[in-house]
Formats: C-alpha cells, structure tokens, sequence
C-alpha cells in the first residue's frame, strides 16, 4: 500500500498567535468563561472564531475577532483551510463529547488537518490552560522544518 508523504517543511509559529477559538453549543458558556480569563493575553494575539462562538466572544468580551461561517455552516471548514494556508496557529476547540453534531464530519476533518499540520489544539479548560501559560505562547516555534 503507498504512503502518502507529508514532509514539507512548515512555517515556523509566531510570536504573535493567529488562535482559533469554537466550541460547540453546549461548551460555548464555559469557553466564555475561560476566555474571560485570559482577555488580556488573548488580545496580544489575532483571534478567529466559528460564526456563533466569534460573535459571542466579541458581545461577551469585547475580543475582536474574524469570523468564518457557523460551524454547521461550513466554518470547521473554513478554520481547517486556514490551517492548510498556515494562517492559523492555535486551536482551542472545545467540543461537546456528549452529544451527536450534524456536522460531525467537518469536526473530525479540523481536528485531522490541525494534528497534521502541527496546531497546538485544546479541547477542553484544562488543556487549554496548559497551552495559554505555556512560555511557548509568547515565542516563536520551529514546527517541522
Ligand atoms: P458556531 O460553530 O460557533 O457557529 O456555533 C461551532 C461548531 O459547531 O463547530
């Protein structure tokens, strides 16, 4: 069977995150919550969001960010072609483990393209506590070279 090879090198992380923030509905208040936490840092950084998730952020916390379609819409899509552009170089996606997504192909398909491009992704308040306090946030980072 032939492999497909993946081995180009990618861009570098910038110091300056481009950071796509989703979460589905039944985690968008917790996303809210813990996004409220970090507004400071998050402002140092360019955010992206899903239709619904972007604009709420922007209503709940004043945090400018560029909006894709909603999720069922097609913006998983649209963040994972971010992705393959390498416009994009975090993804907090908080997703709902409990409840079945019309558009869970387009889910399965971000979070591939994102392990396959080496995006850091946190799905969940603690991993993306880990990723915001990480020292990395502020720094620029080899991806695969
Ligand atoms: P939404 O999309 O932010 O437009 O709700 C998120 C998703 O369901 O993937």
């Amino acid at each position: 069977m032939s492999k497909i090879a993946f081995d180009h090198p990618l861009a570098p992380l910038p110091q300056k995150k481009r950071i796509a923030l989703v979460a589905h509905d039944a985690k968008k208040a917790e996303l809210c919550i813990w996004a409220a936490k970090y507004r400071e840092l998050l402002l140092k950084h360019s955010l992206y969001g899903t239709g619904t998730t972007g604009a709420l952020l922007e209503s709940e916390l004043s945090l400018p960010v560029i909006k894709c379609a909603s999720g069922p819409l097609g913006g998983d899509q649209q963040i994972g072609a971010l992705i393959v552009e390498e416009k994009i170089d975090m993804l907090i996606f908080f997703w709902d483990p409990l409840t079945s997504q019309p558009h869970d192909p387009d889910v399965k398909a971000l979070l591939r393209i994102a392990a396959l491009y080496e995006v850091p992704i946190a799905c969940n308040r603690a991993s993306a506590d880990f990723l915001l306090t990480s020292s990395l946030i502020n720094e620029s980072y080899p991806r695969r070279q």
